[in-house]
């Protein structure tokens, strides 16, 4: 039951103009049928390729249109009928994060998956004639596990995480802004954008939609080298690992306990991670051998979620 609610896939993107003038080799394949992600390691062509299988794997041939109808639109549907959902993409800085959530406009099957939920929510409203539905939205960053309100007039103030018995974890005193339409979305989108991102949050009919923009994952290995700073370091990843720990954990699905309440991020995640709830993680990965180290890891990371 916890596996089928963790759903992860692996996208990899195309060569880009900075490697390709490196000259760099593409050591990341996938065979999308068998749902393998195949990688080899530069300069060591005797070992075979490493093997990993996810529930959907996507390469250059595959646009985000592909990856939302295949993944996140039964996740997003089940929002629509109460369910709370999470998505959101891992992987090093210029991996493809922002391509896969945000996306691009030109071309039309390259639209982020945040604007396909938003028109996917919308749409259902509109063509449902018994439901009445409230959609209202919040955008905040958490970063070094503090809470800021992207949408606040005072967007530096810091929030708390407070729990209800009834409510479960909310943020005390976020905006809740009622929304009636996909370009209202893209203007709080806009509006919060511009009070700096991190994090994003939606929230949908009884449903709760969390559209998260995680941090890049290098910062994890650079930091573990760098010991001195590991404090504060630690604080910017935790909610890397502590996702990372929570999601394997449900997968495992043996674990009695459950480390929601190790991350600011998992905490308020937690009524939308794992029990009757759904979690698509999009592994975004750069084909070439000089990223090999954290394509490896980020297959890894993705691996424990699965
Ligand atoms: P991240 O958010 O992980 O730091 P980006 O999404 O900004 O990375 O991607 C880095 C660059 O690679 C951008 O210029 C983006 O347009 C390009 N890119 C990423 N994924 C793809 C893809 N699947 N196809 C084409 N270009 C891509």
């Amino acid at each position: 039951m916890a596996s089928e609610s963790v759903k992860v896939v692996v996208r990899c993107r195309p060569l880009n103009d900075r490697e390709k003038a490196l000259k760099c080799k593409v050591v990341v394949s996938v065979d999308s049928s068998l749902c393998q992600c195949f990688i080899e390691k530069p300069g060591a062509a005797e070992e075979p390729p490493k093997q990993f299988t996810f529930d959907g794997t996507y390469f250059v041939n595959h646009t985000t249109e592909d990856i939302y109808n295949e993944t996140a639109y039964p996740l997003v549907e089940g929002v629509t009928e109460g369910y709370n959902g999470t998505i959101f993409a891992y992987g090093q800085t210029g991996s493809g994060k922002s391509f896969t959530m945000q996306g691009v406009q030109d071309p039309p099957s390259q639209k982020g998956i945040i604007l396909r939920a938003f028109e996917h929510v919308f749409e259902t409203i509109q063509c449902s004639e018994n439901t009445k539905y409230l959609v209202r939205a919040s955008y905040l960053e958490i970063y070094k596990e503090e809470i800021r309100d992207l949408l606040s007039k005072d967007s530096k103030q810091k929030l708390e995480l407070k729990e209800h018995p009834e409510r479960g974890v909310y943020v005390r005193d976020l905006t809740l802004q009622t929304v009636h339409s996909v370009g209202e979305c893209e203007q709080i989108m806009d509006m919060g954008w511009r009070n700096l991102d991190a994090a994003g949050n939606e929230h949908l009919r009884a449903g709760k939609l969390n559209l998260v923009d995680l941090a890049g994952s290098e910062r994890q290995s650079k930091t573990r080298a760098t010991g001195d700073r590991l404090q504060e370091a630690t604080k910017i990843n935790l909610s890397l690992s502590a996702l990372g720990n929570v999601i394997s954990a449900l997968v495992d699905g043996r674990s009695k306990h459950i480390p929601y309440r190790d991350s600011k991020l998992t905490r308020l995640l937690q009524d939308s991670l794992g029990g009757n709830t759904r979690t698509l993680m999009v592994a975004c990965l750069s084909p070439a051998d000089n990223n090999y180290e954290e394509s490896i890891s980020t297959l890894r990371y993705a691996n424990r979620a699965k």
